[in-house]
């Protein structure tokens, strides 16, 4: 029984069941799960990539409910995901509540799925990037991927993103952490939420942040890349999704969508290459022999870390000869 076709006709239980089979690590579903993504592949890369972050309680929940429910409204399906860095770390969940976006979550076309629960933010990640491929075959035109603003994970979101929205609260600290850790050179959009509370503030933001942005080498048009909204009110709401269409649009025209997504692609398989290989190396017999008195010999300078790395990369290499 394949899961391929009632997924293509928009089975959301068939989708839910395919996601969970990409997420298991039993080596059997693991092949299934590849010949199923391998069968639906001619079916994906349709939608609108869309990633979004921002630090909890900036009001990420409320805007993709706003957000999803205007597409909604505009003949749009839309699916959501999410990349949780904290559930890879401690095992609990922040963007794990059943109860965020509940009116999203009711409409029958959109699709709400949580962060894989486990697994490091690698694979977490890959897992995410997965589940938007099939989203995408079961036919959602806008996949959002959602994820909290601590680093890492934001740039795992923009690594499989077409565009990246990034969500900032209208008072200056909060914008000088983002632009301090590089993740405003990530962003396509910067979004300022909760401009209802203070509307002399946010106005404030959007003029810091249109000229921070106009010092990155990245950021034409900075102007046009800095919004206001309200996601409690839904005010500001179609203006994102304006300036959305015309980046689409620009970039679909000089050739950079198709080339972003074609680096993607090539940057994620080797990303699961190289831990791949980390993995079968700290596994190897020989290698885990060796590994703890090389580390301590490397700890304690009494060998140099380059050859320690050379002894274990030749014990690792000396398999086939086992
Ligand atoms: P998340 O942690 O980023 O998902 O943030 P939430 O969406 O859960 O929002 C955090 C809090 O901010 C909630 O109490 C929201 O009701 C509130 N909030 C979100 N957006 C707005 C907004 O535009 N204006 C105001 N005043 N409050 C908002």
């Amino acid at each position: 029984m394949t899961l391929a076709a009632p997924l293509q006709a928009g089975d959301r239980r068939a989708l839910a069941k395919a996601i969970t089979l990409i997420e298991s690590t039993r080596a059997d579903h693991r092949e299934q799960a590849d010949a199923l993504l391998t069968e639906l592949m001619p079916a994906t890369g349709g939608a609108l990539r869309l990633g979004i972050s921002g630090v909890p309680g900036v009001g990420k929940s409320t805007f993709i409910e706003a957000f999803g429910l205007f597409l909604l409204a505009h003949g749009h399906r839309v699916a959501v995901l999410t990349v949780d860095p904290s559930s890879t770390l401690s095992g609990g969940a922040i963007l794990g509540d059943k109860t965020r976006m509940e009116k999203l979550s009711m409409d029958t076309r959109a699709f709400i799925r949580p962060s894989p629960s486990s697994g490091t933010l690698g694979g977490v990640a890959e897992k995410t990037r997965e589940a938007m491929l099939l989203c995408e075959a079961a036919g959602y035109d806008v996949v959002i991927v959602e994820t909290v603003g601590v680093g890492q994970s934001e740039t795992a979101v923009a690594g499989m993103t077409d565009l990246y929205l990034l969500l900032q609260l209208p008072n200056a600290g909060d914008d000088l952490q983002a632009i301090k850790k590089g993740v405003m050179e990530l962003a396509d959009l910067v979004v300022i939420n909760k401009a209802d509370l203070d509307p002399a503030a946010a106005m404030r933001a959007q003029a810091q942040i249109t000229s921070a942005l106009r010092l990155l080498p990245t950021h034409a048009h900075a102007s046009q890349r800095v919004l206001k909204v309200s996601a409690l009110k839904g005010d500001g709401i179609a203006p994102v999704w304006d300036a959305l269409t015309a980046l689409r649009a620009e970039r679909e025209a000089g050739g950079a969508w198709a080339h972003r997504r074609r680096e993607q692609s090539l940057a994620w398989m080797w990303e699961r290459i190289h831990a791949g290989l980390r993995q079968a190396f700290t596994a190897h017999p020989a290698v885990h022999a060796q590994l703890d008195t090389a580390t301590a010999a490397v700890r304690e300078g009494r060998m140099p870390a380059s050859t320690a790395a050379r002894h274990l990369l030749a014990a690792f290499e000396s398999r086939s000869l086992e």
